[in-house]
């Protein structure tokens, strides 16, 4: 079943008198259930790709279906919704506020729902345990190693149940070894069914996911299965 579907996607940037193609002629697809790696040298179009994914941005031409809901002719209004109920973010740099604790950081996505408190705090402790974070609830961001902060970062990106979780370089500010124990939980993630994307500068993160699509001056240059390297528990 299609989550993602682009279609023709171009996208242009004005800069000055000039135009810059960020994207052209993006076209696919990615069914719910996938984990897909996004590379491609620095400019080729990868962070656009996500933002347009992640209802940051629209596209200049061409169509995005979002489960079938063409997100493309949606409002600035209707895409920052379709935003908040549809898809979780992770960082290189983890996004998490300083001053906040674990579980604070991770209750902040259910600012805009009608969810009672005790039910938000709730769920954000099991989503801190389900990352191996359930000592840390109470614990800052700089009381945290990265590959913590990355994990509460994480709980943060699911909080709402998204449709898509999206990772841009997620292991970039990370040492090899705390990279795989980031990688095995989104292997975990998608066993259980959720849809992953990351970007990543490096070949053998990107071997860990099970399809690795590559960007090259806007375009997709290879969209290949991968056979999908495991992390043991
Ligand atoms: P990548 O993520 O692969 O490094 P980007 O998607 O950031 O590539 O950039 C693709 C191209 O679009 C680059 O040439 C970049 O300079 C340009 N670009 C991206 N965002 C903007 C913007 N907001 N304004 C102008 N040009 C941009
Ligand atoms: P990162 O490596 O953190 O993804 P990028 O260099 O890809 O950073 O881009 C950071 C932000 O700057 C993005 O929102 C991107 O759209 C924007 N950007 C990238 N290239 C340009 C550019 N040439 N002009 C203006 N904005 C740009």
């Amino acid at each position: 079943k299609p989550v993602i579907q682009l279609r023709d996607i171009t996208k242009t940037y004005q800069l000055g008198d000039q135009y810059i193609y960020a994207l052209r002629g993006v076209n696919v697809t990615v069914n719910k259930g996938e984990f897909a790696a996004i590379m491609g040298p620095s400019g080729s179009g990868k962070s656009t790709m996500m933002n347009m994914i992640g209802c940051l941005d629209q596209p200049s031409s061409g169509d995005y279906l979002l489960e079938g809901l063409p997100v493309s002719e949606a409002s600035d209004d209707g895409l920052a919704l379709v935003r908040n109920l549809k898809i979780g973010f992770v960082f290189q740099n983890f996004h998490l506020l300083p001053r906040q604790s674990a579980l604070e950081n991770v209750e902040l996505p259910m600012i805009y729902s009608n969810i009672p408190v005790k039910e938000r705090r709730e769920r954000a402790i099991r989503a801190l345990q389900s990352v191996g974070l359930g000592e840390r609830l109470y614990n800052k961001p700089s009381e945290l190693s990265g590959g913590q902060q990355q994990r509460v970062s994480i709980a943060r990106a699911l909080i709402n149940d998204p449709v898509i979780l999206l990772a841009d370089e997620p292991t970039g500010a990370l040492d090899s070894r705390t990279s795989l124990e980031i990688m095995h939980i989104f292997q975990e993630l998608n066993d259980a069914g959720k849809t992953v994307l990351i970007v990543t500068h490096e070949q053998e993160i990107a071997e860990y996911a099970k399809r690795i699509i590559r960007f090259r001056d806007g375009q997709i240059v290879s969209d290949e299965p991968v056979l999908g390297r495991r992390i043991a528990s």
